[in-house]
């Protein structure tokens, strides 16, 4: 920072905060892309908006104003990305909603929702997870409840729930069913038929199990994603006009919406 002129507004711990389990060089090379944006505009200082948007572009990548979205797929967009941030602001120990937008960025991004935690964390409690779980359901709980359909959109959600569900009952324990007991995920190769199914050292018995488990998880949370946004319906349709109206929408105005 040293090398770099920054604005008064430059607030060092809200930037740390937006930047958790980035390193020294990761944090060198945000400075270095603020203080490129600040002279592509021309500024005398880098400002807040140029970390914040170098914060967004390493995080999600470069926004691409120019791709052509058609009406109803922006629509779904923003109903889709409230429906992430108003479940995550519904249940208590989840990150921060820092901004949420619905300009594309990087190569399949069509909108995204973006939650700053407040600290690094290294251990995370079974509600934290369930949490988790809940808040990336959001998206198509509320394309379900809005337009009474499911898009694509959800595909990166859906395989990031289920492997939060799959480290939950086959490396952490946490299902009762299952008791507390390491279920190696792993692929091993296997030299002899031992009767033992491939992918990991427990019975076919178990494996059922565990894929039981792993989809009671997954309903369970999408349920009461469903639920939290029912509930609070008109603050999403609020907040979904005020995307397409906006494009994006940061922490602040999102208070001011579910106040
Ligand atoms: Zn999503």
């Amino acid at each position: 920072m040293k090398k770099i002129k920054s604005g008064p507004d430059v607030d060092l711990e809200i930037l740390a905060n937006m930047t958790p389990g980035m390193v020294g060089a990761d944090l060198a090379n945000l400075v270095n892309e603020a203080a490129l944006l600040a002279v592509r505009r021309n500024k005398k200082e880098v400002s807040m908006s140029e970390f914040s948007e170098a914060v967004e572009r390493i995080v999600a990548g470069l926004e691409k104003k120019n791709r052509l979205i058609n009406p109803m797929e922006r629509k779904t967009v923003a109903y889709h990305e409230m429906g992430h941030a108003l479940v995550a602001l519904s249940l208590p120990g989840t990150d921060p909603v820092h901004k949420i937008s619905i300009i594309p960025r990087g190569i399949s991004a069509l909108g995204y929702t973006m939650q700053v935690p407040t600290e690094d964390r290294f251990l995370m409690r079974k509600t934290e997870l369930l949490n988790k779980i809940a808040s990336l359901l959001g998206g198509r709980a509320a394309e379900e409840i809005i337009f009474g359909d499911i898009s694509t959109g959800a595909h990166s959600d859906l395989s990031r729930a289920t492997d939060i569900a799959k480290s939950m009952i086959r490396e952490y324990g946490m299902s009762a069913k299952l008791g507390q007991v390491y279920l190696s995920p792993e692929k091993r190769p296997q030299f002899m038929d031992l009767g033992m199914r491939e992918g990991g050292d427990y019975s076919e018995a178990t494996a059922e199990m565990i894929d039981q488990e792993i989809r009671e998880i997954i309903s369970s949370e999408y349920t009461r994603a469903l639920d939290i946004l029912k509930s609070k319906k008109d603050i999403l349709e609020k907040g979904a006009q005020l995307l397409l109206e906006k494009e994006k929408i940061d922490g602040e105005e999102i208070k001011a919406l579910m106040a």
